[in-house]
């Protein structure tokens, strides 16, 4: 049987706002996300008695059908009605419930492996519009790049192109779930019952992004989570003391946190940060963005 293996990358977010609350309970969110690259490898190869088998070196997480790349292979033989079943191997890299999308990036990538593998059935808006149904994050997980998303981060729109520049992800302990955060953010914001708020400018940001500006890219990214995350996870303020410490134009919590990036002038003082953070026992790692497209 043919094997494939895909890079399943984390995503950051550059800029992350909440907007409004729907009677759905969901948020309306406005957010530029970007691929980086720490990545899981998901290899995939399709078999013949319809059955779906997960192995991950990671023992903590299921393999069973709470796996978002479980969930993702059900779905996309469901809705292509392909008469098939697959093994599905992970190797984990992205640190799991830290904001960084790495559920949401296995399933985009068994998503578009099983595409590839089956000769491709369906186009990349109809394979992100069953994504969409898995997690707000899964149809940027299988385009990726640098991109603008709204409704509930599934809504996704072009934007410019991120500058090459160095990035170092590092997690901050125990992971957040993001009803908590939601939560969280709700209690800050009165529910969000006064209607829509008016959203924090992206102008600086784009701007910079523009003139290719790693300093100002940094000094402007933005997440609404942070602040309301960070009293319970006090080694958000910790990380950030120290990658800004190290050098870094500005270091902000990922999603709904608790990692954590900063954006570096070069690579090099990115890895002098990346060990500081390594020698305090906090996993972390050099990245720089991933251009998909
Ligand atoms: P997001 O930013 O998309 O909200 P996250 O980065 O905060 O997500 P994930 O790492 O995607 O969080 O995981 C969230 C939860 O999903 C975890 O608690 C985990 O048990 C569950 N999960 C299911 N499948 C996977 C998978 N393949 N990889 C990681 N987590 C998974």
């Amino acid at each position: 049987m043919e094997k494939l293996t895909l890079k399943a990358y984390a995503k950051i977010n550059l800029h992350l706002d909440a907007i409004s609350k729907e009677s759905n309970g969901y948020h309306k969110v406005v957010t530029v996300m970007q691929t980086v690259s720490l990545y899981d490898d998901v290899t995939l190869s399709l078999r013949g008695d319809g059955l779906i088998c997960i192995k991950c070196d990671i023992p903590t997480l299921p393999c069973d059908s709470r796996n978002l790349a479980f969930k993702a292979a059900r779905l996309f033989f469901e809705h292509t009605g392909i008469d098939s079943g697959v093994d599905i191997e992970i190797i984990k890299r992205i640190p799991m419930a830290a904001g960084l999308a790495g559920g949401s990036s296995d399933a985009a990538a068994v998503l578009s492996g099983l595409n590839s593998l089956c000769g491709y059935p369906l186009e990349t808006s109809e394979l992100c519009e069953l994504g969409a149904k898995l997690g707000a994050d899964v149809p940027f997980c299988i385009v990726g790049g640098t991109k603008y998303a709204d409704r509930y981060g599934d809504k996704l729109h072009s934007f410019l192109k991120m500058p090459d520049c160095a990035i170092v992800v590092a997690c901050a302990g125990e992971g957040v779930s993001t009803p908590f955060a939601y939560a969280e953010l709700d209690r800050e914001y009165g529910n969000f019952a006064d209607g829509v708020y008016q959203p924090h400018s992206l102008d600086a940001l784009s701007s910079a992004i523009e003139r290719a500006e790693v300093r100002g890219i940094g000094e402007n990214i933005f997440n609404i989570f942070e602040s309301v995350v960070c009293p319970s996870r006090p080694m958000v303020n910790k990380i950030k003391g120290i990658l800004k410490e190290k050098g870094a134009f500005g270091a902000m919590m990922s999603g709904s946190g608790p990692s954590v990036f900063g954006i570096f002038p070069s690579e090099e003082s990115a890895r002098v940060a990346m060990e500081a953070l390594v020698e305090e026992g906090l996993p972390s790692f050099l990245c720089a963005p991933v251009e998909i497209e």
